[in-house]
């Protein structure tokens, strides 16, 4: 299973990840930052997280849209 990597001190907050696929990425509550969807994560960490397949394209593209690319995706 592919693995997610958020560096979120480095996020801008542009919204593209969580426009583009809303089912993996969303917008930090407090902080404003980027985030794993609570059911992904791993180790409970809002910037790591585990990939279904069936969303591995749609946090593919998120993580080639982000312009300052701190989505690390890991197959
Ligand atoms: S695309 Fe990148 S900079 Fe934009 S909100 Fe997502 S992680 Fe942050």
């Amino acid at each position: 299973m592919a693995t997610c990597t958020i560096r979120r001190e480095d996020c801008t907050s542009c919204g593209s990840c969580w426009d583009l696929c809303p089912e993996y990425f969303e917008e930090g509550p407090e902080d404003s930052l980027s985030q794993v969807v609570e059911k992904y994560r791993r180790n409970k960490k809002p910037g790591e997280g585990d990939i279904p397949s069936d969303l591995a394209d749609c946090a593919r593209d998120a993580a080639d849209s982000c312009p300052v690319q701190v989505i690390i995706i890991e197959e």
